[in-house]
């Protein structure tokens, strides 16, 4: 294996892509998997297809073609208030303050623990800058 070789992270999964995985999208300009090989095994982060007005192919990632999909949070973009208060360097007691208060979007769960998510802090933190 030559490291030298491996190629660029993936825009929309964050994994290495490979020579014939690798494609870049036509909207963002970033590096997406696109196995482009039937005869090897690879996976597929976007898609290609034909512009029939100038006959080009066109690529493009997932996060672009799926803007709303990318927006929406992701496991790891869910903290409860411990993690978020790592994140922002924001101690938790504000934090629970400001999600009681309304100024910082949260939900309680059943146990108690209160989650938001990553964006929202990262919002509330740079309003509190
Ligand atoms: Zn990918
Ligand atoms: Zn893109």
């Amino acid at each position: 294996m030559n490291t030298e070789t491996a190629g660029a992270l993936c825009i929309v999964c964050a994994e290495a892509t490979e020579e014939h995985t690798e494609a870049f999208c036509n909207a963002c300009g970033g590096v997406y998997h696109l196995n482009q090989r039937a005869d090897l095994p690879g996976k597929d982060c976007g898609e290609v297809w034909i512009n029939e007005d100038h006959q080009a192919l066109e690529f493009a990632c997932n996060t672009c073609l799926y803007p709303e999909e990318a927006a929406a949070p992701g496991l790891d973009d869910i903290l409860d208030l411990g993690e978020a208060s790592s994140a922002v360097g924001i101690s938790e007691e504000t934090l629970l303050v400001a999600v009681e208060q309304g100024t910082l979007a949260g939900r309680r769960m059943a146990g108690g623990t209160v989650i938001v998510t990553r964006r929202d802090v990262v919002e509330f933190a740079n309003r509190q800058a």
